[in-house]
């Protein structure tokens, strides 16, 4: 953990096959299978998001809207109060990276910008074109907040959501870091 935190802190970026070579250095036990390229992202919900379990899915129903032009848009305002308890009253938004090293990057930015702006750690991640991060204390809780968005999704479902936002072809802009 210490090691691939101390990456998203000293690098920009890394290519994957930055990544790729930097895993033999990285595995508790190399002969073990290789870690998940999400591995960064997974760190910074353990470290700085202050999680105990981090549930990653690509729910089909949540990306249903995620992956729609209207992204995460219809999870900034609540329906109905079941999602404020378990999701929080505030969802962590970020915007289509590929996934890999800048993701970690990307997620890290929006937790510090969340904990700034509401002085609390994100419950629910969402990533628009990808899935959604549960940020648990216990994987009960981290559970309930998955179960809970796929709730809200079906809620939000029965909204006109429109055509869907087309990843571009030429993502060299959406993996850099904004200036
Ligand atoms: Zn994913």
């Amino acid at each position: 953990m210490d090691r691939v935190l101390a990456l998203v802190e000293q690098r920009d970026d890394m290519t994957q096959e930055e990544v790729v070579a930097a895993w033999t250095d990285l595995q508790v036990d190399p002969s073990q299978r290789r870690p998940s390229v999400e591995t960064f992202m997974h760190a910074v919900c353990l470290s700085e998001g202050g999680a105990q379990w981090v549930a990653h899915t690509h729910a089909i129903s949540c990306n249903a809207i995620l992956c729609s032009a209207l992204g995460a848009e219809p999870f900034l305002r609540h329906v109905f109060p079941d999602a404020i308890v378990v999701c929080g009253r505030h969802v962590a938004v970020v915007p289509y990276v590929d996934p890999g090293f800048y993701l970690g990057k990307v997620v890290q930015a929006e937790i510090r910008r969340f904990q700034d702006a509401y002085g609390m750690s994100p419950k629910l991640l969402l990533m628009e074109n990808h899935g959604i991060t549960a940020l648990g204390q216990s994987a009960q809780e981290a559970l309930n907040i998955q179960l809970m968005a796929d709730k809200w999704a079906h809620a939000l479902g029965h909204l006109c959501i429109g055509w869907p936002k087309i990843l571009a072809r030429d993502r060299s802009t959406a993996n850099r870091l904004a200036a």
